[in-house]
């Protein structure tokens, strides 16, 4: 709720709105207790008196009746039934809504059908139309403003509706015996609540100018009752001899109707979830970089990362997701890269090329060099030039990296015309010899295909073919195998093993699994709450692990032909980054903690094995 409200008010606009909103709502609550005159008491020696008189501080009207309180009067009336209207529409709208979008099939046609209709005539006009048939009357006019608004929540909330009805969630819930009732109360309305008071924080400005509407037109309010509506109908006539009289409630309409507005637009933007973690704004083309010092290089890697860090500022917090990490990659070399989720992997390998979000993403030191250029706080022309040319990107999930409207041939002939000026025809000779690079069968066909049409290990491939379109140095490789089954992450892995040999590319290889580095990486580096724990050759660090943390990992493999036994889970979670302890972050996990690991700074010792802890398990040499 504070989040919400410093989102909110972050957005100055709306907090305008709130406050202008808020003295309104006041002041019309207070109207029964204020020392206000009669509005309805009528004095003909009064008739426009100016604003300012004696007695009547915004003037009176044609019947000498008081206009201030007229307007606080009216103003009540309008809000109210303005409130009423959108709440009344909201409800219903958004039933029919959620009705028509859960039940699907020829119930959703049906309702849909008839809310197209509904649409088509000019609503104004149908309001009119309602208000005549019920007769005039405040109460009519707030059926009718009502019953034309319901169509737009229902068409709004079906929408949502239908695209989360064949969400996995509401499987699972039908699968877990769940009636219709209960999804759509307890699974349903939660998800699509926040979109409901959005539309109607949108829609009740709307709603008080269609009421006003119909009583500026005399089918609303009846006298001597008035609301802003009817206030300014009565006004019409004398609009050039006294102003002041139409002047009065068409500010006071004015005035809500833009708050109402503006904060509606706030609370949007508060209720958007992926706004949190952020400010209001798109992330930059490249992270932010704070940094006050550039590191000496600690090694001549072709891809060399000397003391990396990279935090998340969210609101008073710091996330310290990556803490110092130094690591080396040689050509043709490939580097694994592992530990469990939320340990820094990602965001470490995303730091290389600046594609962190920021915000919240900031790289607070460290450096990052190929070929000795130092990238972090690169110009944006630099690093782009890079992106995808001489460092490139696998990410785990291909579906999420394909374009879902384009074919692959288009995004794969992209990835190589934005970095080098080829003809169209060459650019796709080039992509089909990069299908059959990666060994899809079929090439020329499946450079036509949409993402859809492919399954995940081909995609992958795609994903990889994209990656080795300009002939990268380094590829950095997140975890491209967790979403595919056992036997394609096999072929994958064979895949870049061949790669690398053949065409000498470095690789960072991102994983969880223990089993894949012993099958690829030449080195491993194990990670642990931001910070790298044991590092060195992976034969060495797989049959003599040092850092306890590494042993209950490895631990962790299930190996073929090794009989039954317990795979032991290591108990516990990794520390929240933004309360990292002092000392060792493993040791409150680990079983040969003592009071001293708790303390001070502990230190990577040794060269080419190196390990972060003072118990080890085995000796890693100078
Ligand atoms: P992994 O090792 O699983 O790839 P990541 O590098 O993605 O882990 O994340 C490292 C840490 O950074 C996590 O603890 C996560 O909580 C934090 N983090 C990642 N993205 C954000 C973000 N946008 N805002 C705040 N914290 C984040
Ligand atoms: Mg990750």
């Amino acid at each position: 709720m504070r989040v919400f409200f410093a989102l909110l008010f972050r957005n100055r606009l709306a907090g305008i709105g709130g406050v202008v909103l808020a003295i309104i709502v006041a002041l019309v609550l207070l109207t029964p207790v204020l020392p206000l005159q009669n509005p309805d008491v009528t004095a003909m020696g009064d008739r426009f008196l100016r604003p300012l008189s004696p007695g009547h501080l915004l003037g009176t009207d044609a019947l000498g009746r008081d206009l201030l309180s007229r307007l606080l009067w009216g103003t009540r009336l309008s809000l109210a039934v303005g409130f009423a209207a959108a709440v009344a529409a909201g409800l219903i709208g958004s039933a029919v809504g959620i009705i028509a979008g859960y039940a699907g099939g020829r119930i959703d046609n049906a309702i849909m059908r008839f809310v197209d209709m509904l649409m088509a005539f000019p609503y104004i006009l149908l309001a009119l139309a309602i208000v005549a048939a019920l007769g005039p009357g405040l109460m009519n006019a707030l059926i009718a403003v009502a019953a034309v608004n319901v169509p737009f929540f229902a068409r709004n909330i079906r929408g949502i509706t239908v695209g989360l009805a064949s969400r996995d969630f509401i499987d699972a819930a039908r699968l877990s015996g769940k009636g219709h009732v209960r999804i759509v109360l307890t699974e349903l309305l939660p998800n699509v609540l926040p979109v409901i008071v959005i539309a109607m924080s949108t829609t009740i400005g709307w709603m008080i100018l269609e009421t006003a509407g119909l009583s500026f037109l005399g089918l609303g309010s009846q006298p001597p009752q008035a609301d802003l509506g009817s206030m300014l109908g009565e006004a019409r006539a004398a609009m050039i001899s006294a102003p002041h009289t139409s002047v009065v409630p068409g500010v006071m309409i004015f005035l809500i109707v833009m708050s109402i507005n503006l904060l509606g637009d706030g609370v949007r933007d508060a209720l958007d979830p992926r706004l949190k973690s952020g400010a209001l704004t798109r992330p930059m083309a490249a992270t932010r970089v704070a940094r006050r010092n550039v590191p000496e290089a600690q090694g001549s890697g072709l891809l060399q990362i000397d003391d990396l860090e990279a935090q998340f500022h969210v609101g008073r917090r710091v996330y310290r997701a990556v803490n110092g990490v130094s690591l080396s990659i040689a050509p043709g070399e490939c580097v694994g890269l592992i530990g469990e989720s939320g340990s820094g992997k990602s965001v470490t390998a995303l730091s290389v090329m600046g594609l962190v979000a920021s915000p919240p993403g900031v790289i607070t030191g460290g450096a990052v060099r190929l070929a000795d250029e130092d990238l972090i706080g690169a110009p944006y022309a630099r690093l782009r030039a890079l992106r995808g040319n001489k460092v490139a990107y696998v990410f785990q999930d291909p579906l999420s990296t394909l374009h879902p409207l384009y074919r692959v041939g288009d995004q794969l002939t992209e990835a190589i015309t934005s970095h080098h000026r080829i003809s169209a025809h060459e650019a796709r000779e080039r992509a089909l010899k990069l299908l059959a690079d990666v060994r899809i069968p079929n090439p020329a066909a499946r450079l036509s295909a949409y993402p859809h049409e492919l399954s995940g290990g081909m995609r992958q491939r795609i994903g990889i073919a994209m990656a080795l379109a300009n002939e990268p140095e380094v590829i950095i490789a997140d975890e491209p195998t967790t979403a595919l089954d056992v036997t394609v992450q096999a072929q994958v892995l064979a895949l870049l093993d061949d790669l690398r040999r053949r065409k000498n590319v470095a690789i960072v290889f991102i994983t969880h699994d223990f089993g894949i580095v012993g099958q690829l990486c030449d080195r491993v580096a194990v990670m642990y709450a931001g910070r790298i724990v044991e590092e060195g050759p992976t034969e060495r660090v797989l049959s003599d692990p040092a850092h306890p943390y590494t042993r209950r990992l490895i631990a962790c493999v299930p190996e073929l032909g090794g009989g039954r036994r317990q795979l032991p889970a290591i108990p516990g979670l990794p520390p929240a980054v933004d309360q990292l302890p002092e000392g060792c972050a493993f040791a409150p996990r680990c079983d040969r903690a003592t009071p001293d690991c708790a303390q001070g700074e502990i230190g990577l010792r040794g060269s080419l094995r190196k390990v972060r802890c003072i118990h080890p398990e085995a000796e890693v040499g100078a």
